[in-house]
């Protein structure tokens, strides 16, 4: 039983631009924590799992909020809320995937405060590590999770090393999907990471999910207009269907030609530490008619080269299941 003893202090800074807030990021380094809509954050603070000596809130930072239109695409600000990103007629009527999984994350509570920076920039959900345990994700020297009797029911399939937690966002997958570009800003300036490029599995460094440095920001996400007004699919599964997070999702996309499957990207998130794109389902499925047939044989490929641990082998038949669907349901 974890002791809930005072709060550990902690300074609050709420800087009203970019250059504040990164200076800020600078002198403090890793002892400083990026607060956006503080829905992943909160229960980090109050679990005391994470005690950072300063949360620098980027909430009134105007420069990093909104979405616009931009002649290569669209651009969002990373401190958007996952509703704007939902609701905003744009994105609805051109990139329809990214709205639908930003309105399937957690309840509408959350979608009112959480941002689209945020989401993608959560931190793994695995039970031990978030509940302080001092796992290899935590800096320690052991996983409790990938053990015979561990509760691994929603870790990984796919990219394990030491670490066997997946990515939890629901919205992670369609930026690669999209192709979408990530805009980073640091004391060296700024940098554009490409969505396959952001996210990080524990073999790169186990202790981040992302690319980020710990005194960069994250300003926008920007998304090229290669799969605007493409058909889409997004599909989560969870154990409930109020909020809850995804046991698997799949995010796709596709161009066509007739009923011929002229391009298509297709990635699950929830089964790896990053948002998994199917390449082999991707190179079956181009230039096949889309019918039943191929979408049985991409779902048969869904899953290839899958390591299941003790409880989780039933994200096989899933993924493969959300594949199928999403080839011929789309
Ligand atoms: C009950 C519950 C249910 C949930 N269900 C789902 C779900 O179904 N699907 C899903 O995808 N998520 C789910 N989540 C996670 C939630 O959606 C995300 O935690 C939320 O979107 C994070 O956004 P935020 O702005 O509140 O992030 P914060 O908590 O403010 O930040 C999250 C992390 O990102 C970092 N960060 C934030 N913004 C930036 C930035 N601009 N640059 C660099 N780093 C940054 C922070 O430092 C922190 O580490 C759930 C969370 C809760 C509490
Ligand atoms: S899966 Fe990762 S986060 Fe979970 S206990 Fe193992 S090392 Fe820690």
């Amino acid at each position: 039983m974890s002791v809930k003893d005072m709060m550990p202090h902690f300074d609050l800074f709420q800087p009203s631009d970019l250059d504040g807030a990164l200076s800020l990021l600078e002198k403090y380094k890793a002892d400083g924590w990026r607060l956006a809509g503080g829905q992943d954050t909160y229960d980090w603070i109050k679990d005391r799992a994470k005690q950072p000596k300063a949360l620098i809130d980027l909430g009134g930072i105007a420069e990093l909020k909104g979405i616009k239109e931009t002649p290569e695409g669209i651009e969002i600000g990373a401190l958007t809320t996952l509703i704007e990103v939902n609701q905003s007629q744009l994105i609805k009527d051109k990139y329809g995937l990214l709205a639908t999984a930003a309105g399937r994350v957690a309840s509408p509570q959350i979608r009112h405060i959480g941002t689209i920076g945020g989401n993608v920039s959560q931190d793994a959900r695995c039970w031990y590590y978030r509940s302080g345990l001092n796992c290899y994700r935590a800096g320690g020297n052991t996983c409790y999770a990938d053990t015979p009797e561990g509760m691994n029911r929603e870790h990984c399939l796919f990219g394990a090393s030491r670490c066997v937690a997946v990515s939890p966002s629901d919205t992670a997958p369609c930026m690669v999907a999209l192709d979408a570009s990530m805009v980073l800003k640091g004391p060296k300036g700024e940098r554009v990471v490409k969505a396959e490029d952001f996210f990080i599995g524990p073999s790169v460094n186990i202790t981040h999910m992302t690319v980020t440095e710990p005194d960069e920001i994250l300003t926008h996400i920007r998304i090229p207009s290669t799969w605007a007004n493409a058909k889409y699919y997004f599909e989560k599964v969870a154990d409930r269907n109020t909020w809850d997070f995804p046991l698997v999702n799949i995010a796709s996309v596709m161009q066509m030609d007739g009923e011929t499957i002229k391009d298509i990207r297709i990635v699950c998130g929830a089964v790896q530490c990053t948002p998994r794109r199917l390449q082999a389902v991707e190179e079956a499925a181009k230039g096949q008619p889309r019918n039943e047939e191929t979408a049985n044989a991409a779902a048969s490929l869904a899953a290839r080269g899958a390591a299941p641990l003790a409880r989780n082998g039933y994200k096989i038949p899933l993924m493969e299941n959300l594949v199928r669907r999403a080839i011929r349901d789309a």
